[in-house]
């Protein structure tokens, strides 16, 4: 069972894993928890401070020396992207994994009254910059022995709900991506793509979106965390094309 993976220290041993919004929340979680199984991760995110954070806490836990790397995906252009993948290339040569956590959610309004411009910042981070920081790393993916990439899904990204305006048609996109890419690739074994639908979890983003909600009654980003091991390991290296929920209902 994927959700309840059983995962030890060893279980991303030696592989390179780059994770997007590792400064907070579910990404920073996710990062502490491959470190912990032994891997060692590029974090990637918008606000040095916090992702100095999780590197400091990495290092004092003795776990292998992360990596930061500071992008502003709603800013970073295609040609930022594939300079980054230089530099990873030339330090590590390959990347056995990507999570692509970092979102953001816009504004919860009717698509009538959507802010144009919070449409298109929510559309870069969420799905746009997915595609190309994607498609820049799979040259290093295609270098590992197995290649994981982990997508970030929601319920609106399965089925559209009214007010939820861009998040909801960015999380659609990306699970399209998901599918598209899959397709694409069905004949490498090397290389695959999943993606997450944590469920309701206790973050910023949740309390943002649900501010009359007791985030004591939530999920932790930790309770979540056997499905984003799970689809790390080489346990998982059949795996290809699903969208894991971590909490069904
Ligand atoms: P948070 O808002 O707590 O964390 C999001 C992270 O992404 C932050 O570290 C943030 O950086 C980073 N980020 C945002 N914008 C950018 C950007 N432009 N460039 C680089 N990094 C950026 O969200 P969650 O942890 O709750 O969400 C993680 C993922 O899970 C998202 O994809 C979200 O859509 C999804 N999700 C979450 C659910 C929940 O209940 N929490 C439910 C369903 C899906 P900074 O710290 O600098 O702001």
């Amino acid at each position: 069972e994927i959700r309840k993976f059983d995962y030890s220290k060893d279980s991303l041993k030696d592989k390179i894993i780059l994770v997007t919004g590792a400064g907070d929340g579910i990404g920073k979680v996710a990062a502490l928890t491959y470190a912990k199984c032994g891997a060692t991760v590029l974090l990637l995110g918008r606000t040095q401070s916090k992702l100095e954070a999780v590197y400091d806490e990495i290092e004092e836990l003795g776990l292998p020396t992360p990596a930061i790397l500071p992008m502003d995906l709603e800013k970073a252009s295609f040609a930022q992207m594939q300079e980054l993948a230089g530099l990873i290339e030339k330090e590590f040569g390959h990347i056995d994994g990507v999570l692509h956590n970092a979102a953001i959610l816009g504004a919860l309004t009717p698509l009538e009254m959507y802010d144009p411009i919070t449409f298109e910042q929510v559309m870069k981070v969420n799905t746009t910059a997915v595609f190309m920081l994607t498609q820049s790393l799979i040259p290093l993916l295609r270098a590992a022995q197995s290649g994981s990439v982990v997508f970030t899904s929601s319920s609106v990204g399965a089925k559209p709900r009214a007010f939820w305006g861009a998040y909801a048609l960015s999380k659609q996109a990306v699970e399209g991506m998901v599918s598209i890419f899959t397709q694409e690739t069905q004949n490498m074994t090397a290389l695959r793509f999943n993606c997450i639908n944590p469920g309701a979890t206790r973050t910023n983003m949740r309390a943002h979106a649900f501010p009359g909600e007791d985030p004591y009654t939530l999920k932790t980003p930790e309770d979540i965390m056997p499905a984003y091991v799970y689809l790390m390991t080489d346990e998982a290296s059949g795996v290809k094309g699903q969208v894991i929920d971590c909490q069904p209902k």
